[in-house]
């Protein structure tokens, strides 16, 4: 392979979607995939609307639907077994797409880099491990893979996810989150679904008709010996008892993956020649099911700064404001919805209360998803949340 105009190292969720976004016909891109397939390992399968806008952009929703992902309408949060729960529509924020997507995350990883391979001027080349950045001059000018054998390039964008070894990074290991497959319509068909009660917070969402994902969190020092026994003791019997037999039943039959659950910040998100995209850049806990679609907001302020033959260091800064905002939020609610002392429970008594006005169900909506992507507005929706728990 001759010298490209971009290579993307990491062909996963972000990698893929980077491609399909860069490919205008005239710029040659080349992805440098680890991996032969995209493998069945868990990760993300839930994105919002505010992503499913991006992906149509990218004409990648057709052929998601296509390939069986499911349509979810907002979230119902259940505060605690016997009382009643709280709906956050997705049609409540005003002007909004009224649904979310849901599919397993290989299938999802799979019709993106076919797509991507199929766009103008993109290769993807899979089985290339990359292990260094080459540098000339302080600018990064390409790519050494594990063979030996170098890419070169103008430009460097690293996709290579959260475990990246090509940049520094702060991280920060919160909790495990075990996950299972399970046959099942859930409480509310077409709708994702948090029950609180246990150590920490399940989620359940639909990932194909009759089938759903239910992700459970669960304290640092949970192994594969203990999982089993800790989720049948200390979890299902929170769930509603229709869901609670069909997980039962499922973790007799299924196998529950493991997978830790890190705070973690890159250190610098572009130099010259180099940009950080999707996870590499940084990430949170996945409570707010927001990952995804930060990865495709850099998508979209990568490509849009490239267009505009911008510098990537103004991508840099508009990165890190949409990225904090969503992690503030996602730390503010974890806590909240986790916690078993008595302030965290009267602030989580305190939002339940705060939703009981449809305004602020819809403000709150428009935060999870990334519709407001403003600091004002998270500040402005806390204080209220505060304030409801200091009057209840
Ligand atoms: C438990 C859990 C649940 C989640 N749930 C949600 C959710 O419901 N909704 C949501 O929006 N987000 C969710 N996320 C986040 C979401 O999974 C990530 O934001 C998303 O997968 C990031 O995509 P990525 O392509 O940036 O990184 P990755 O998915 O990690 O992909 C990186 C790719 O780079 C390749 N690669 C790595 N190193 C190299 C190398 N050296 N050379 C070449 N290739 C390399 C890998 O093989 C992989 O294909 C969740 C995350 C976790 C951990």
């Amino acid at each position: 392979v001759d010298r490209v105009d971009v290579l993307i190292v990491g062909g996963g969720f972000t990698g893929s979607a980077l491609a399909c976004a860069l490919a205008d016909g005239n710029r040659r891109v080349h992805v440098l995939e680890a991996r032969r397939s995209p493998g069945t390992r868990f990760a993300g399968e839930l994105l919002h609307p505010t992503g499913v806008d991006q992906l149509e952009r990218l004409g990648l929703l057709e052929p998601l639907l296509d390939a069986g992902a499911v349509k979810v309408s907002g979230f119902a949060v259940f505060p605690r077994p016997g009382r009643g729960e709280t709906l956050l529509p997705y049609s409540a924020v005003p002007g909004g797409r009224p649904f979310g997507l849901g599919i397993e995350h290989h299938q999802m990883v799979g019709v993106l880099r076919t797509e991507a391979s199929a766009r103008p001027g993109v290769t993807v080349e899979t089985g290339a491990r990359v292990v260094d950045l080459v540098r000339e001059g302080g600018r990064v000018v390409g790519a050494r893979l594990e063979s030996g054998a170098e890419r070169r390039s103008a430009l460097v964008l690293c996709a290579d996810g959260r475990h990246s070894k090509l940049r520094r990074a702060d991280a920060r290991l919160l909790s495990f989150t075990a996950a299972l497959r399970v046959r099942t319509t859930l409480p509310h068909p077409g709708w994702g679904h948090i029950f609180l009660g246990a150590w920490g917070p399940i989620l359940a969402y639909p990932i194909a008709d009759g089938v759903a994902r239910l992700c459970f969190d669960l304290p640092v020092g949970t192994t594969r010996a203990t999982v089993l026994d800790r989720l049948r003791a200390a979890y299902t019997p929170v769930l509603p008892a229709g869901l609670r037999a069909a997980v039962e039943h499922a973790l007799d039959d299924e196998p529950v993956e493991l997978v830790a659950n890190h705070a973690m910040r890159a250190r610098t998100l572009a130099a010259p020649g180099l940009a950080l995209v999707g996870d590499a850049g940084g990430c949170a806990h996945p409570l707010t099911a927001a990952g995804m679609t930060i990865c495709l907001n850099d998508v979209r302020l990568v490509s849009d700064a490239l267009d505009g033959g911008e510098e990537l260091s103004g991508y840099a800064e508009r990165r890190a404001a949409f990225a904090r905002s969503r992690a503030w939020l996602t730390r503010s609610l974890y806590r909240v919805f986790r916690a078993p002392d008595p302030a965290s429970r009267a602030l989580r008594e305190g939002v339940f209360r705060y939703w009981r006005d449809p305004r602020r169900r819809a403000a709150s909506t428009a935060l999870l998803t990334g519709a407001d992507p403003t600091l004002g507005g998270l500040v402005r929706e806390l204080s209220r949340v505060v304030l409801s728990a200091v009057r209840a």
